[in-house]
């Protein structure tokens, strides 16, 4: 099959069976190949509902700018977005994101301003930022990816449709992190359309505040993680009414974990928030108990983290293990 256009490449992403994750659960483990998008992760998707959305609301004008906050993976699907369809992006980031996302977002001619890693409640964080470049540009509009819900329509029509056709309609449960909560939110609702049997669950990193939250009603965060694009400290539009069963709390050396695993026994090099999804994808699995099919998300390629997940020296200095392979190096 030949794609008519770059666009045409976002989703319909593979499914794959993950072994050794599988193995642990004691049941099938599946995970969606989100690194497979032209922008390498999930955020494609939507990126392009998000221009799609503010073009037949008639928002943006041809020749017109996309300008976006974003831990970098929504900023290069819309400045791929954008390169195909004639806009320009501004794209703010906090400077504490990988240096490979920052190249890439360069690579594809987007404007890329870095900002201080900031609470929410200050109005330097990356979001305020990027609202506030956004009215002050002409012919410009701001994507506002947390709480447009054009962003978890794209997962709602796409990805969880998807998942569906894919396993055949078997699927007993789901999990994944959230950032904005499209996925999350989008995937659950669209699962929960087709049957609403299915467990749909949250993994949680440490430093974000949902866990406590679907667990006892209370936006509370502790610790810490190095997990980029994840770990959410309130309920953003795109959260509003997610159909959440349970909840997971990953730490960072489980999610590593994973991330090691997948890479040695299977081939697949991941970023973080893969890791940890495959980790709740494991905890979800037992819980549901032998025979049960689960599905998770690789949200994004690893070869985003080669100077930070896959380095040596970052790894320790962050106080993690270090990939045996990669002390050699
Ligand atoms: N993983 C990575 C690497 C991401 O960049 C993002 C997006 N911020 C997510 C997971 C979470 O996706 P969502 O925004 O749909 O919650």
């Amino acid at each position: 099959m030949v794609a008519k256009d770059t666009l045409a490449l976002i989703g319909n992403t593979p499914l794959v069976r993950l072994a050794g994750p599988s193995e642990a659960a004691g049941c099938d483990i599946f995970a969606k190949c989100e690194f497979a998008n032209p922008g390498a992760s999930v955020k494609d998707r939507a990126a392009l509902f998000i221009v799609e959305d503010a073009e037949a609301k008639g928002l943006i004008q041809p020749g017109g700018t996309i300008v976006e906050g974003t831990a970098g993976n929504t900023g290069i699907g819309l400045a791929l977005v954008a390169n195909a369809k004639g806009y320009k992006t501004i794209i703010v980031m906090p400077e504490t994101q990988s240096r490979e996302k920052m190249d890439t977002l360069r690579a594809l001619g987007a404007e890329l301003v870095l900002v201080p890693a900031a609470a929410y409640s200050n109005p330097g964080h990356f979001v305020h930022t990027s609202r506030r470049i956004a009215e002050e540009t002409p012919n410009a509009i701001w994507a506002n990816q947390f709480d447009n819900i054009a962003n978890r329509k794209a997962h709602i029509q796409g990805t969880a449709e998807e998942i569906w056709a894919q396993m055949d309609g078997r699927i007993d449960g789901f999990t994944c992190a959230a950032g904005t909560g499209g996925t999350l939110a989008g995937v659950g609702l669209g699962l929960k359309e087709k049957d609403e049997r299915v467990t749909i669950a949250l993994s949680d990193p440490h430093g974000a505040a949902l866990y406590e939250y679907y667990a006892n009603g209370e936006l509370k965060a502790e610790g810490s993680s190095v997990a980029e694009g994840i770990g959410q400290g309130r309920i953003t539009a795109n959260l509003e009414g997610a159909p959440i069963d349970a909840q997971y709390r990953i730490a960072d050396e489980e999610g590593l974990e994973w991330v090691r695993r997948l890479m040695a026994e299977e081939g697949l090099c991941l970023g973080l928030s893969s890791g940890i999804n495959v980790a709740g994808a494991v905890r979800l699995g037992r819980d549901l108990g032998p025979g049960k099919r689960v599905v998770t998300l690789l949200c994004d390629t690893g070869f985003r983290y080669l100077s930070t997940l896959y380095n040596a020296a970052w790894l320790r200095a962050k106080g993690l293990p270090v990939f045996p392979w990669l002390d050699d190096a």
